[in-house]
């Protein structure tokens, strides 16, 4: 049998720049040579996650908010569309992992960089509202570049309004998980991307508010080489725990089933 890979099947890592035969990434898209990660889309991320088959999608009559009328918005989001099969910047649905049902949600920083809008926004809502309804846990996948400017206020309301959704939730005494993933950053990450009852992070994830260019410019400050990143946050106490992507499975599973209720 050749060895030869086939054309157009070696990629570049974007961490260390070494050359990545499509088959070494393997499923967790991680390079064999830095151990870095790939940024996953939504669908990589629900395969290596929940039970397979098990994932059911909350269905959406899509909605846009145009109201402030960005000139060539709409075409960006057709093109968003179509690239990720994706209806928006989130993933939400009932699954299960190792046989526990939950409500999971996951954002994909391939569709506009994640960003929070009217619809995603309404999204999650509906996800914990679901999980009020049915008393299921709740697990929620963050990537997201922050707020959607587009959209402008109407994206910042969200950051409110879900965390009224999620305040109902709590009622239910199910638990709540955050997942904070490469990257988790502005109105997302000041909102309830850190609100949830556990919040776990993701090794190598940046997570911030304002991004590290934006900090330099501002402060003469210089950045130390781990700013940002989920381990530093860990050691600050900002996060519960920071999770290899090949543990994260399991790890989540454990966690379900120390919280099962009834
Ligand atoms: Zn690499």
């Amino acid at each position: 049998m050749s060895q030869q890979p086939t054309r157009g099947t070696w990629t570049k890592c974007p961490h260390c720049g070494g050359h990545v035969n499509q088959l070494e990434w393997g499923e967790y898209c991680q390079c064999p040579h830095c151990h870095q990660y790939l940024r996953l889309t939504a669908q990589q991320r629900l395969k290596i996650t929940v039970d397979t088959n098990s994932f059911v999608p909350l269905e959406f009559q899509r909605k846009t908010n145009s109201q402030l009328q960005v000139p060539g918005y709409a075409e960006k989001l057709t093109e968003n569309q179509q690239r990720t099969k994706l209806k928006e910047a989130v993933l939400a649905g009932q699954a299960t992992i190792n046989g526990v049902s939950l409500m999971i949600g996951v954002m994909d920083s391939h569709f506009m960089m994640g960003t929070l809008n009217t619809e995603v926004g309404r999204v999650i809502r509906v996800l914990y509202t679901t999980a009020k309804q049915r008393k299921l846990p709740l697990i929620m996948f963050i990537a997201s570049g922050g707020a959607r400017m587009q959209e402008g206020i109407f994206s910042l309301l969200q950051m409110n309004t879900i965390l009224m959704a999620k305040r109902e939730f709590d009622a239910t005494k199910q638990v709540s998980i955050s997942v904070l993933t490469d990257p988790t950053m502005g109105g997302v990450s000041a909102s309830f991307a850190f609100k949830n009852d556990l919040v776990i992070a993701e090794k190598n994830a940046q997570i911030g508010f304002a991004g590290q260019r934006v900090i330099k410019a501002t402060s003469a400050d210089k950045l130390p080489a781990n700013f940002q990143t989920a381990e530093d946050l860990l050691q600050h106490g900002l996060v519960d725990d920071v999770v290899a992507r090949e543990h994260l499975r399991g790890y989540l599973a454990t966690l379900l089933k120390l919280h099962q209720r009834g």
